[in-house]
């Protein structure tokens, strides 16, 4: 089988909840979405994403996926999209790091080898684990009650993690600020809830310290990505017992590596556009099943088509590691693909159907911005 031919889509994805508010002043009304569709010369075609958080959260950014993909467009056409470490390799050799370009590429390799072998990603993933995955919210950063309300709406939909977004500059309250957000979110927390407190890197060591000192003791709720460097990072991993996930710090497998090596965390966030798609990402989350961390399993944001890769590799995660997967459909307000895993009962549960079990809406994605291979 030989990849014939890649379509390049773009689509603006307007974020659900209005504005969406991180550390450092950073604001989201909306995110620029690259899907891509590879055509092979077996008939099978299969179905990719990249959506970055904007251009200020990692080191990736929309423009950047598109100008990647058509660098990688020759090296591609032509090889087997089964054989994904080689269609990785071959990336790589045309490409240095952008595993948000090659993200799009390798997802849409996995739908193929699903539909060609007619078993569903999770499946090729190492098999699924039965039971619904656990969901998580995203709640941007506002004021304690407005942040309190948004968990109980998620709550209420069926959400069992909530990541409540911190990292208030002095101007707008500080440490104070904060610890009364995490103490509003967490005031009506049901046992099977699981909290995180994400910093996104925007605290300081002193900051994180002095919030922490603002709460009681006993609250139940893991500190996500505070500080931006690894030295700040290791300092304030010596100074508390808080339990901490890291989610931008670690990207490539050496950032993993380096990670453990230090015991700098607890668990990772794994996103499937962070760590470069499904190919690394399960080598990503063996090796923290083989170092004893709990993951998150997400993307930076997305459409169905990128909630699918997220579901389809949390589907096949041993659950004593997995707290959750990130619902990206939850974050905008456009829909991109019909993906049957509607939200119940507290968690869902990837369809059994071959590939990533996506049916894209052709007419919403327009017609292709580039086009490789004819
Ligand atoms: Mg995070």
């Amino acid at each position: 089988m030989k990849v014939t031919r890649i379509d390049v889509y773009q689509v603006d994805l307007p974020y659900a909840g209005g504005i969406y508010r991180l550390s450092g002043g950073r604001t989201y009304d909306g995110f620029d979405a690259t899907i891509v569709r590879l055509s092979t010369d077996a008939g099978f075609d299969g179905w990719g994403e990249s959506t970055p958080f904007g251009p200020t959260y990692v080191a990736a950014h929309a423009a950047g996926v598109r100008a990647g993909i058509e660098l990688l467009a020759p090296v591609l056409l032509g090889q087997d999209p089964r054989h994904l470490d080689r269609i990785n390799d071959a990336m790589d050799s045309v490409l240095t790091g952008q595993r948000a370009a090659k993200t799009a590429i390798d997802v849409a390799c996995w739908d193929i080898l699903g539909k060609s072998t007619q078993m569903p990603v999770c499946d090729l993933l190492g098999g699924r684990i039965e039971g619904l995955v656990p969901v998580i919210s995203s709640i941007g950063s506002d004021d304690p009650d407005a942040m309190r309300e948004n968990v109980d709406r998620h709550r209420v939909n069926g959400f069992l993690g909530h990541s409540i977004k911190i990292g208030a500059s002095t101007e707008e309250g500080g440490p104070q600020l904060d610890a009364e957000r995490i103490k509003a979110c967490l005031s009506d927390k049901t046992p099977q809830e699981w909290f995180l407190a994400d910093a996104n890197g925007g605290l300081t060591v002193e900051h994180a310290l002095r919030m922490l000192q603002l709460l009681p003791q006993g609250m139940d709720f893991v500190l996500e990505a505070p500080c931006a460097s690894w030295r700040e990072t290791l300092s304030l991993r010596r100074l508390t017992s808080i339990p901490i996930l890291l989610d931008e710090l670690v990207e490539s497998e050496e950032d993993l590596i380096h990670a453990i090596s230090c015991d700098a965390c607890d668990g990772i966030g794994l996103k499937v556009s962070k760590q470069g798609g499904l190919t690394r990402m399960r080598r990503h989350r063996d090796i923290c099943r083989a170092a004893g961390l709990i993951v998150s399993i997400q993307d930076t944001v997305g459409s169905e088509i990128a909630f699918a890769a997220v579901l389809h590799a949390a589907q096949s995660t041993p659950r004593h590691m997995l707290r959750c997967a990130l619902d990206t459909r939850s974050m905008v307000a456009k829909s991109l693909a019909r993906f049957d895993a509607p939200l119940k009962d507290g968690g869902v549960a990837a369809p059994n159907e071959p590939g990533l079990s996506i049916t894209p809406e052709l007419v919403t994605l327009g017609d292709p911005i580039a086009t490789y291979g004819v």
